[in-house]
C-alpha cells in the first residue's frame, strides 16, 4: 500500500500533450480529475452518461483557456464490447493514442445484507464497476501502448480489501477490479510499456458518499481537490516506473 511521494510538487506543465479519458467526468472526483488534467495541460475526453453535466465540465475547462476537450457520452450499463471497441476506432481516429485513462466511474448500489439483494441490482452493479471497466481496457489497451508511456489509474476502495456487511455487489466488484488491475500490471511488466495503477480515495466529499453515510457531516470528509497531487502524480511521468500498486490518497 502506496502514498503520494512526500514533498512531491507537479511541474505546472506535466501533462502538456497528454491526452488522458476520465470516465464519470461529469460529477464527483471524475469531475474534478478532469479540471485538474486539463489544468496541467492535458486534452480530457469526458467520458459520462449524463450529458448536460460533462458539457457543464466542458464549459469549466474552456475558462480554464484549454480548448482541447472533447465529450464521449456513454452508459456503462448498457454498453456492450463493440461500443468499446468503436470507442477505441474514434479515439484513434482523432488523437492516435491515448496517454492516460482514469477508469472512475462506478455507483454503490444497495447496501443492504445480502440475503435481501436483488439479482438485478447486483448485474447492475457488476455491470458498470467491473465488467465495463474490462472491456474498456481490453480495447484501449492497444491505444495506450501507442503513446509508449501509457498510465491507467483504476478506482478502488476500502472495501476492496476486506469484504463489509451490507456492502454487497459494490464490495465485490471493487475487489475484482483491483485483482484485475494486478493481473494487467504482471501481464503488461516488462512488455508493454502501458503502467497501471489503483487510487483509493477514501471517504471523500461526493454524493455518491452522502448516499453511503446519510448522517455524516460532509465538512468532515475531504473534498475530491484534496487528493488531486496523487492523480496527477499517476498520470505524469514522474511515476514512470511504477506499476502495479494501490494507492491510498488519504494519508
Ligand atoms: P459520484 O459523485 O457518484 O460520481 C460517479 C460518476 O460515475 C458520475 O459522474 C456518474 O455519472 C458516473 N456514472 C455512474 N454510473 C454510470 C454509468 N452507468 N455510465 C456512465 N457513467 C456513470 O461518485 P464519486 O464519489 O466521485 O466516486 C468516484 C469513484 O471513487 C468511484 O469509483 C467510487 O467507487 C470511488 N470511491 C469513492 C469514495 C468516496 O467516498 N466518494 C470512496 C472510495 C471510492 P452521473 O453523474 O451522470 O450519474
Amino acid at each position: 500500500m502506496k502514498t503520494l511521494p512526500e514533498n512531491y510538487q507537479p511541474s505546472t506543465d506535466c501533462l502538456k500533450d497528454k491526452v488522458i479519458v476520465v470516465t464519470g467526468a461529469g460529477d464527483g472526483i471524475g469531475r474534478v480529475a478532469a479540471l485538474t488534467y486539463a489544468q496541467y495541460g492535458a486534452t480530457v475526453v469526458l467520458l459520462g452518461r449524463t450529458i448536460a453535466k460533462l458539457e457543464y465540465v466542458y464549459d469549466e475547462i474552456e475558462a480554464l483557456g484549454n480548448h482541447n476537450t472533447a465529450i464521449y457520452p456513454i452508459n456503462f450499463e448498457g454498453a456492450v464490447d463493440k461500443d468499446y471497441e468503436d470507442m477505441a476506432i474514434k479515439l484513434e481516429q482523432e488523437y492516435g493514442r491515448i496517454d492516460g485513462l482514469l477508469i472512475n466511474a462506478a455507483i454503490l448500489g444497495p447496501k443492504t445484507p445480502i440475503s435481501n439483494y436483488s439479482v438485478d441490482s447486483w448485474q447492475q452493479v457488476m455491470q458498470i464497476n467491473l465488467n465495463s471497466p474490462f472491456m474498456m481496457l481490453k480495447a484501449l489497451a492497444p491505444l495506450l501502448e501507442k503513446s509508449g508511456n501509457g498510465s491507467v489509474i483504476t478506482t478502488s476502495s476500502s472495501v476492496a480489501l476486506q469484504g463489509r456487511a451490507f456492502w454487497g455487489a459494490y464490495a465485490v466488484s471493487k475487489s475484482a477490479l483491483q485483482n484485475l488491475t494486478e493481473i494487467l500490471a504482471a501481464e503488461w511488466d516488462g512488455t508493454i510499456p502501458v503502467r497501471i495503477n489503483s487510487i483509493n480515495p477514501g471517504g471523500t466529499r461526493t454524493s455518491m458518499r452522502a448516499a453511503a453515510y446519510p448522517a455524516e457531516n460532509p465538512a468532515s470528509v475531504p473534498a475530491p481537490e484534496d487528493h488531486m497531487p496523487l492523480y496527477v502524480y499517476l498520470m505524469a511521468d514522474d511515476s514512470e516506473n511504477v506499476s502495479g500498486e494501490y494507492f491510498n490518497a488519504r494519508q
